[in-house]
């Protein structure tokens, strides 16, 4: 086992993992290489992490829970939120560029993200002495006094997937830190290093030993183990809708609690009125911004019939406007895809649209000349004249791959939009205040967006209906998430 005080020791291109405070390897010795998925180049190797790793994680996790970090007052919490917040600060541009070259995200976009993300930092330290019980009056004999305290759950696992490091592990860190929670955090093996470099600042920034663990590895070695873990109170996923289900079953064994934020195929209804000039732009980045591996990518376009065919065109004109390309180039507006497995996935979903019978508007290839050729690049594509049965109007392709469906009356529209297994996200373009309001209520969507999209507060919780998971981030539900309440009677006459 290495120990080397907070800072990551940089041996080469090797990142070790995070337990207890310590730099360490996997039990087993084992590494997996990372890439950049623009280049194909290999940019690390980190630990593979297994059962036995997990074990030492959740035991470290459980000592600082029971330990130092139970005594930590809530405005010590704070204190110690905000002293992360100025540490990312000061680290921004190292977490974008880590962001940019493990996962492909353009640095344009992960340095615009900077807001949102710190935003939730001061969030959850604003929240740590918000925190209360009530004193709540009984019907009881005698003179009992109740009240209720907030305790927070324990150790919570954390499970992330590969395409928003940054954001997806201050989601889940921030509030168990908010909270007095511990963390064991799994990220994805496709991009494994943020998440590590999001240890190192906040070991510097004086989170104790153990109360945030970072094991590396993939969803069946280390993911998995985490899931069953019994010793884990709490898990918070967030990836497809598939893993979460199995998720679900490895809970049973103490019935840990579990939130989970899954997959969608989110419908965006433009209306005959809406304000085409704003409506195309952000109907388009809906889902080509990060390459479509967006959760809440409005890829089931339904356009008022009589404006069909123009939006269409217009979107189509925008999407072949994108500036393609390596992330790091600051001009870059789509990056890559996260691997040639995800490549695969969404080229046979080109391929099915075509089979089907949509007609391909735009796009619709790999894009493989001159540097490009070496990343997982993908063109931004429409489909036209889609159905709403065919595969690309119904599974989630995480790719840049839009499909228009005509509609013809609002109540139609709401009635395909909302017919999905999903309902995570939805958005509405229109000029009508009443249809804004009307469609706001019966689009089946934990959110939903008007004449906007993307839009994503620390305050205001976000998650999904049906299939596409339970549970809130964001707002003072996603503190609660991590909370236990506690019922206590004092009798005192
Ligand atoms: P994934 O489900 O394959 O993997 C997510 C994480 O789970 C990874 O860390 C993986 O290693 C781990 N994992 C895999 N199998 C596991 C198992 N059996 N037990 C425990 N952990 C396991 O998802 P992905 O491909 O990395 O990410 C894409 C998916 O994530 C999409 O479906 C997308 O919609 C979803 N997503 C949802 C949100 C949201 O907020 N709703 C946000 C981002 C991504």
């Amino acid at each position: 086992m290495t120990i080397v005080p907070i800072r990551q020791p940089i041996d080469g291109r090797h990142r070790p993992m995070f337990i207890g405070g310590l730099w360490v390897e996997a039990a087993s010795g084992q590494t997996f290489e990372t890439r950049n998925p623009a280049t194909g180049e290999i940019i690390a190797t980190v630990p593979r992490g297994g059962r036995q790793d997990i074990e030492r994680a959740v035991a470290a996790a459980r000592n600082a829970f029971v330990g130092p970090w139970s005594r930590f007052k809530p405005h010590e919490r704070q204190k110690l939120l905000l002293r992360i917040t100025d540490l990312f600060e000061r680290h921004w541009e190292e977490i974008c560029t880590s962001d940019t070259t493990d996962m492909g995200l353009p640095i344009a976009r992960a340095r615009g993200n900077a807001n949102r993300v710190l935003g939730m930092l001061r969030y959850y330290a604003g929240m740590a002495t918000a925190l209360h019980g009530e004193t709540i009056e009984n019907s009881l004999p005698g003179d009992i006094v109740s009240f209720t305290r907030k305790e927070p759950v324990g150790v919570v696992g954390a499970i992330i997937p590969w395409n928003a490091p940054t954001a997806a592990s201050i989601w889940k860190i921030g509030p168990a830190l908010a909270t007095g929670c511990t963390v064991v955090l799994k990220p994805s093996e496709e991009a494994p290093l943020t998440p590590l470099l999001i240890a190192e600042l906040m070991a510097e920034a004086g989170v104790p030993d153990g109360v945030v663990n970072v094991v590396t590895g993939t969803g069946a070695e280390a993911g998995a183990p985490l899931a069953e873990h019994m010793g884990i109170d709490k898990i918070v996923f967030t990836g497809s809708t598939l893993t979460g289900q199995s998720i679900v079953r490895a809970s049973a064994g103490n019935l840990k609690r579990v939130s989970l934020e899954l997959g969608g195929k989110s419908p965006v209804i433009v209306c005959a009125d809406a304000d085409l000039e704003r409506a195309v732009p952000v109907a388009a980045m809906s889902v080509f911004a990060n390459s479509g591996q967006i959760c809440i990518a409005g890829s089931r376009l339904f356009v008022a019939r009589s404006i069909h065919d123009e939006f269409v065109e217009r979107l189509s004109a925008y999407a072949a406007s994108l500036r393609i390309g390596n992330g790091i180039d600051p001009e870059t507006e789509i990056g890559p895809l996260i691997s040639p497995r995800q490549l695969e996935r969404v080229e046979g979903y080109l391929r099915a649209g075509s089979e089907e019978g949509a007609r391909l508007v735009t796009g619709g290839t790999r894009l493989s000349h001159g540097a490009l050729a070496a990343g997982n690049f993908i063109a931004p594509t429409v489909f036209a004249g889609v159905s709403d049965t065919m595969r690309i109007a119904r599974e989630e392709i995480f790719g840049p791959v839009i499909s228009a469906l005509p509609f013809d009356t609002l109540d139609e529209a709401v009635r395909r939009a909302n017919d999905t297994p999903y309902g995570l996200a939805a958005g509405v373009f229109t000029r009508d205040l009443a249809t804004a309001h009307q469609l706001s209520r019966r689009l089946q969507a934990g959110s939903v967006w008007v004449n906007t999209y993307h839009a994503i507060d620390p305050a205001v919780p976000f998650g999904g209906y049906k299939m596409s998971g339970y549970g809130r981030e964001g707002g003072g539900e996603h503190l609660g998430e991590y909370l236990n309440t506690k019922g206590v009677f004092i009798r005192i006459d």
